[in-house]
């Protein structure tokens, strides 16, 4: 398939649902994270008099860096998002009728791309700081250890370093 199959013509689609089933390359989407080679879409277009809306199911395996232990890990997404489209109109009344309404009303020129709103859809759900697991211990401030494997006696050490330093400060404080 091409990238273009992704791009849907809205005049093409009939009144009601039409169903769409994708399973593309992810070199299609251009982004520069590490992503398993497939990304499967479903998307369900309902029309009714020129307006849309859009239910996308994206699943896509990717790869990020834990940014607590800084390991590699995998994980299997599913994600899914609404979108609700009327034809695009170059006035500002629309716009004003369109700030009023929910944020995810769009406007559309002919096309719908697909392509463009998977992509979106994956941006999103990277997180900001990702974590392998919700209890990664992370690497040890002091020797760098990665904490999921191995343990090291730096936090007693660091505590006592801590109290060392307050204990002073308040010393020269009182001084
Ligand atoms: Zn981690
Ligand atoms: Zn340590």
């Amino acid at each position: 398939m091409k990238k273009h199959d992704l791009i849907i013509n809205v005049n093409s689609l009939q009144d009601g649902e039409n169903k769409f089933s994708f399973a593309f390359p992810a070199e299609f989407l251009n982004i520069k994270y590490e992503l398993d080679h497939r990304v499967i879409l479903k998307a369900t277009i309902y029309k009714k008099n020129k307006k849309l809306k859009l239910v996308m199911n994206v699943s896509f395996k990717i790869t990020l860096i834990c940014s607590l232990c800084i390991e590699k890990f995998h994980r299997n997404v599913n994600t899914s998002l609404t979108l609700y489209l009327i034809p695009f109109r170059n006035d500002n009344k629309t716009n004003t009728e369109l700030e009023k309404k929910d944020l995810l009303t769009e406007q559309y020129k002919e096309e719908i791309n697909l392509l463009q709103l998977t992509k979106e859809m994956i941006l999103l759900w990277i997180p900001i700081a990702p974590k392998c697991k919700v209890s990664c211990k992370g690497l040890c401030p002091t020797c760098g250890i990665n904490l999921n494997k191995n343990t090291c006696n730096c936090k007693e050490i660091s505590k006592n370093n801590a109290f060392l330093k307050l204990s002073n400060l308040i010393k020269n404080e009182r001084n």
